[in-house]
């Protein structure tokens, strides 16, 4: 077969033909670079203003969702290459915006280049998360209390200020909500949107202050054969807190590190450090919380006494000195222990600085 018996198998014209025998305007009339709708529709929920996504909920920031539904709207020639894209979005109103695309691109030899505009219309749909806000729906039940003792208020607090912070640092979960919470006897108490964020709070409040979480499992419905259950977590807040004095087998300890079962203990009278479980310190007393520590300038000292201003009334005060104090310490940590001021080793955290501060 010879050059001069190739035509084009549409129209009959002569070379150049591409692979399949088609003259430049056949195959441009047979294929096209790209397509997009005129029309293109997304939902947002109207409570939480969340995007539905890829199936899922969620948030993107205006230039990424634009370019998003684009993406997901355009569809291009699967032999295209060299695509040279550019997107423009005009917002029009709340609901409403203008997408226009310039699409150039080669398929074979042929350049081909389109222009298309499309308006993105914004439609309600309550999310799952808002849906199961509104019905009061929760999965866990949370209880904040103290072991022995009401929780005060600013442990609340504190305490509640940290599941703000874990939420606002997690990636977002549809399921972390709060149904309900508010003060109950000793506590406080709060229904969650998942088990998992109950959990995750939980570890979080056992590695800040110590103290363990006690899960118990309810029955609440069945669904297709299998039983829907509800968590209740409660996590028990020691009495005492890191850097506080207690007294535990009729000595004096300050509560120096966490670990998993209970606290390390560093004794008041002599260098000794032990481990203690959570279980075994239910009963021990709080003889003086770290907020109420002082550290004082060290005035005069010998081998084994200290002397420092009171800091309640000025007056000067011979103490015995801590085991842990080194000749370059001007300073000291004090407490009041059964009405004395008492020097105090310093705990892991103390360490390295010469317990300024805090
Ligand atoms: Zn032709
Ligand atoms: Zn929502």
């Amino acid at each position: 077969m010879t050059q001069g018996e190739l035509f084009c198998v549409s129209c009959g014209n002569p070379p150049p033909l591409t692979e399949e025998r088609l003259c430049e305007s056949c195959f441009r009339a047979r294929n096209h670079l790209s397509e997009f709708p005129e029309r293109i529709q997304q939902t947002r929920c109207p409570k939480c203003e969340m995007f539905l996504i890829d199936g899922r909920f969620g948030r993107m920031n205006h230039d990424e969702l634009m370019q998003h539904r684009a993406m997901e709207a355009l569809t291009v020639h699967p032999d295209a290459d060299n695509l040279d894209l550019k997107l423009h979005a005009e917002l029009i109103d709340d609901r409403t915006s203008r997408l226009t695309i310039e699409i150039k691109g080669y398929i074979q030899e042929f350049e081909f280049e389109d222009q298309h505009e499309a308006l993105l219309q914004t439609s309600n749909g309550v999310c799952q998360t808002c849906t199961r806000k509104a019905g009061a729906y929760f999965e866990a039940v949370m209880q904040l209390r103290s072991a022995g003792r009401r929780l005060e208020d600013d442990e609340v607090k504190e305490l509640r200020m940290s599941l703000d912070e874990m939420l606002a640092n997690s990636p977002e979960d549809p399921m972390f909500f709060i149904t309900k919470e508010g003060p109950v006897t000793g506590g406080w108490d709060l229904q969650l949107g998942s088990k998992a964020m109950a959990r995750m709070w939980g570890r979080k409040l056992v590695n800040a202050h110590g103290g363990q979480t006690k899960e118990t499992s309810t029955t609440v419905g069945h669904k297709d054969g299998v039983d829907i259950t509800r968590l209740t977590l409660l996590y028990r807040k020691p009495a005492y807190g890191m850097g506080d004095v207690i007294k535990f087998r009729k000595r004096f300890w300050r509560v120096d590190s966490w670990q998993k079962d209970g606290p390390i203990l560093l004794a008041m009278d002599r260098y000794e450090r032990t481990g203690a479980t959570w279980r075994d310190l239910e009963k021990c007393i709080v003889m003086s919380q770290q907020k109420d520590h002082y550290v004082v300038d060290i005035l005069r000292r010998d081998d084994s006494a200290v002397e420092i201003l009171d800091p309640n009334d000025f007056s000067v005060r011979t103490l015995s000195s801590a085991y842990d104090i080194g000749t370059d310490d001007t300073k000291v940590r004090i407490c009041l222990i059964e009405g004395e001021w008492t020097c105090m080793p310093r705990t892991r955290g103390e360490q390295g600085g010469n317990g300024d501060g805090n």
